[in-house]
């Protein structure tokens, strides 16, 4: 292990996966650490089974580079079309292996697993130093604004009132259609009428088997299976292999950067001209109701990502990607999606690499 590194890279879901790789690609030392096991964060191990963010109104990619690679790495059917959205199926085992197997294939690129940030020393508007190694750039993925925490940089948050917390979890052995809103409001409203917390199903790649996103308690989930397999026509012998229901937390903190993305920016599909990445993903916000309240971009349309966002207003050599970028609450609901953090964390990749070069050329 060096003692100094071109690029650190704190936290490895989607946007630091796709910025460790973009910047070590760059030729760039680059360091990936995470306080979990192994790469992959909140689409490598909370259970989720759609990648969403990835294309445009006809299913076209919004995006090239870095987050197309990996979606076709990843996946093993075509994209999904659901309502007025596509998404991409797929397997949280695949989308931890693909990770791996792209970092390691990476030279220039080590990886810290098990390692929280610990330490993070400032001098002047720079970082100079992360978890005891000299850094040249750092790129803030952890989803929750750690290094920017670690350092008392401004931040917003959202929270479990702007962004519920879900179980998430599988239920085998479905064999009634849930193809069509019609078809799954005929299976929510005996819930509905029993008092049982609002749940979600997601498309999942296992046969016969849904993702179920469910807003209650752990000790609410056996009950609530229980209640399908007994009041739910195609549901009799549905089960679910897990025996822990943690909660997946949606709420995060975003750094204040250079330029604070808007819901009005969203919502009017706003072109900037440091644009480094593109979404169309609406607004999508979850009380604490369960229910999911989404706020559409015009048909067939895209709002822009600039450069601006994903760098720290005052600290020079600080990135953000993913659920960390400079938005607002409303904009982070449409961008914190998972095909819009492999963008911005590859976009921030590109960012810090050229900070780096342009450093190093004075
Ligand atoms: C219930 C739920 C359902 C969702 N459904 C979907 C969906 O269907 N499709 C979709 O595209 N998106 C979905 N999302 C949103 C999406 O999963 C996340 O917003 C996205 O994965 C965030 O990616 P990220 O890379 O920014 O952060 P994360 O994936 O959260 O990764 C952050 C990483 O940083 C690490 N980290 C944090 N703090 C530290 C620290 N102090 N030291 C070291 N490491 C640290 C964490 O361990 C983690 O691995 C859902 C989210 C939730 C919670």
């Amino acid at each position: 292990m060096t003692a100094h590194l071109d690029i650190a890279v704190v936290g490895s879901g989607a946007a630091g996966i796709a910025a460790a790789v973009t910047a070590a690609r760059a030729g760039h030392t680059t360091l990936l650490l995470d306080q979990r096991p192994a790469a992959g964060g909140t689409g490598g191990f909370s259970g989720l089974t759609t990648l969403c963010g990835l294309y445009d109104d006809e299913g076209r990619f919004l995006n090239d580079g870095f987050a197309r690679e990996f979606a076709e790495a990843l996946a093993e059917s075509a994209p999904l079309r659901i309502g007025r959205v596509w998404v991409l199926p797929y397997r949280s085992t695949r989308f931890r292996g693909i990770a791996d197997r792209l970092l390691t294939a990476t030279p220039s690129l080590q990886t810290l697993w098990k390692t929280p940030l610990a330490s993070v020393v400032v001098e002047g508007n720079h970082v100079v130093s992360l978890n005891g190694f000299n850094v040249g750039t750092v790129i803030d993925c952890s989803g929750s604004a750690e290094v920017a925490r670690a350092i008392g940089l401004e931040c917003l948050a959202t929270d479990d009132k702007t962004q519920a917390p879900a179980i998430v979890f599988p239920l085998r052995n479905v064999t009634r259609d849930l193809s069509t809103p019609a078809a799954v409001a005929q299976v929510l409203l005996p819930l509905a009428r029993a008092g049982l917390s609002s749940l979600t199903f997601q498309p999942s790649l296992e046969p016969n088997t849904v993702t179920v996103k469910f807003s209650g308690r752990a000790d609410q989930v056996l009950p609530l299976i229980e209640f399908l397999q007994t009041h739910v026509g195609g549901f009799e012998t549905c089960m679910t292999p897990l025996s822990e229901f943690p909660l997946a937390r949606r709420e995060g903190r975003m750094i204040v950067g250079e330029y604070l993305l808007t819901g009005a920016d969203v919502l009017a599909a706003r072109k900037l001209p440091d644009a480094v990445a593109r979404c169309a993903w609406p607004i999508e916000q979850w009380g604490t109701d369960g229910v999911a309240r989404f706020r559409y971009l015009p048909q067939g349309t895209h709002y822009e990502i600039p450069a601006r966002s994903l760098r720290a207003a005052r600290i020079q050599n600080l990135f953000m990607a993913g659920k960390t970028i400079s938005a607002d609450v409303d904009a982070i609901a449409s961008a914190r999606v998972m095909g819009c953090c492999l963008a911005t964390g590859a976009a921030a990749a590109d960012l810090a690499v050229a900070h780096l070069e342009s450093t190093l050329a004075k």
